[in-house]
């Protein structure tokens, strides 16, 4: 064999470089599924399930197109980890080269490097052509810069690839229409709401379901509900029913909540991308084109875009830069376990009830719940970092490391002590009051931090600022909470 193609189940792009070039007569396209990729972290099932059906699929494509795949299935032989299964394969049959993208998890990328050189094996990188920007785009950027701030690397996107540009010229004049974007629902809630297209589990993903259920019996979360697009066509019609039906109103409720309702006007095509069943400019061009043919208002597109070429390629180039280091920071020295509950959504809270549970359910909670109802109150209980990280990393079925980490340490957890988000995402139970229908159905009071009924992220806000008002006394957007804090009488505090 002259070539052999690594293909990771978060590297699922039809038009992978690592693909460029390929000889049906000499090459082969190898793909593993191992334990140690759902078992390193405590896996949802459905993440475990979402990811061995869209390799699978994946690799039947890649035989009807008449390349050979070497695919091993946990059914078959468990190797452990990848980079056993891939010494299994080269000293059975050794390639000259190993060619592939580099993964984009660290941990992933050293199993295979240390495999190659064990195994004597030149590896053969190539560029990863899904994401807008090469990172060597974002290093450059990055470079000399005191601040690494999402607004201006979004920016230099929107320069770079003309995505709502007039010229030289933001178009509608603003960079950012966050000012559009910030509503509730009101008393009245979203009313109807366009459900999304789903996908029902096929042969092939049938197989998968009852395996990962068979096998990670014992993981959380459910299967019950598993209907997400698994294929590129699937990705490209989860895209085209969001730019219909969802995307007009995406803007104005990005980061608004409501009680039984998980996906509102979200894409739910995090996953798609995540895996590279799409890629970040099709979706960005999609949404563009729906403001050009006056389907969506200008904050709603803007607001998208700025998801995906702003957030999703930033939070990519400050985990190849922060890396391995980002692990082990914990600038708030926080050292609570994870409570247990947020395995089972058992817990009183409303609003930590209501996205445990979704969670538990689907794999899926929007960037909103993610940020200011889990993260949020593991920031103001005091959780250790890294367990915050381990369980975002396993329940999510979007949870790829180079993008929930940076999400998790970073701006969920202040534990880089501020290197990307300029101040911590703190606030009371007030907060979540105006943003959803959660307080309304809860046994506790938003407004009331002491006393019986006190609303238990309202107490642990006021108890987060007087544990660290010395830190932030003087920080420019905290330091007048720290104020309000002092008013306080002694007894309550
Ligand atoms: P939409 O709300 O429809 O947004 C559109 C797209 O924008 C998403 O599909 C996603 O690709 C991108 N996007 C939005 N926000 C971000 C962001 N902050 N960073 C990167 N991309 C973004 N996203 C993941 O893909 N995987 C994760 O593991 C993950 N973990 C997170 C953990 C925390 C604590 C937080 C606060 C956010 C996390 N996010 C993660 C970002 C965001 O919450 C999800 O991308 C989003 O909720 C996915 O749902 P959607 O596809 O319906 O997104
Ligand atoms: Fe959450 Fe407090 Fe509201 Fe209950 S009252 S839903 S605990 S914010």
């Amino acid at each position: 064999m002259k070539h052999l193609v690594i293909i990771l189940g978060d590297q699922l792009d039809p038009h992978s470089a690592a693909l460029d070039g390929f000889n049906p007569q000499t090459d082969a396209v190898w793909m593993a599924e191992v334990a140690e990729e759902s078992t390193q972290v405590w896996s949802h099932k459905a993440r475990i399930a979402l990811f061995l059906s869209a390799m699978r699929h994946f690799a039947a494509t890649q035989t009807q197109q008449g390349r050979r795949v070497i695919y091993h299935a946990l059914e078959a032989h468990d190797f452990g980890d990848l980079g056993a299964a891939l010494a299994a394969t080269c000293s059975a049959e050794p390639p000259e080269r190993l060619i592939m993208v580099p993964p984009g998890d660290e941990r992933v990328r050293q199993r295979i490097v240390t495999a190659a050189a064990g195994l004597n094996i030149a590896i053969e990188w190539r560029e990863d052509r899904h994401f807008i920007m090469p990172r060597a785009a974002f290093e450059q950027w990055a470079n000399g810069r005191q601040q690494w701030r999402m607004e201006y690397w979004y920016r230099s996107v929107r320069r770079a690839t003309g995505l709502l540009m007039q010229g030289e010229e933001p178009t509608g004049g603003q960079w950012n229409f966050d000012a559009e974007n910030r509503e509730a629902f009101g008393a009245q809630g979203p009313g109807w709401l366009p459900a999304p297209r789903k996908f029902m589990p096929d042969a092939l993903t049938q197989t998968v379901l009852n395996l990962v259920e068979h096998r990670f019996a014992q993981h959380p979360g459910s299967l019950a509900f598993f209907d997400w697009p698994v294929t590129p066509d699937q990705a490209q019609q989860a895209l085209d029913d969001f730019i219909q039906h969802r995307l007009p109103a995406f803007g104005a409720f990005q980061d608004a909540m409501w009680q039984d309702e998980p996906w509102l006007y979200h894409s739910r095509l995090s996953a798609a991308l995540n895996l590279k069943l799409i890629d970040p400019l099709t979706v960005c061009r999609a949404a563009e084109a729906a403001l050009h043919q006056g389907q969506a208002p200008l904050a709603a597109v803007e607001g998208f875009i700025r998801q995906i070429a702003g957030w999703r390629e930033y939070v990519r180039g400050v985990y190849h830069q922060w890396m391995p280091d980002w692990l082990d920071w914990n600038a708030l020295e926080a050292d609570t376990p994870l409570p247990a509950f947020f395995w089972t959504g058992d817990t009183e809270m409303n609003c930590l009830h209501q996205t445990l549970r979704q969670t538990l359910e689907y794999g899926y909670a929007h960037h909103i719940q993610r940020l200011m109802v889990t993260g949020l109150f593991c920031l103001l209980l005091g959780v250790r970092p890294r367990a915050v990280h381990e369980w975002y990393l396993a329940v999510y079925v979007d949870a790829v490391e180079w993008v929930e980490l940076p999400n998790v340490l970073g701006m969920s957890q202040f534990a880089d002590g501020g290197r990307m988000a300029s101040k911590p995402y703190i606030a009371s139970g007030q907060y979540l009051d105006r943003m959803s229908n959660y307080c309304r159905h809860c046994p506790y009071e938003p407004k009331k931090s002491t006393g019986a009924n006190a609303c238990p992220i309202t107490t642990l806000y006021w108890n987060f600022l007087d544990r660290h008002a010395t830190r932030f006394a003087h920080h420019p957007r905290l330091g007048q909470q720290v104020r309000n804090l002092n008013r306080k009488t002694d007894s309550e505090r």
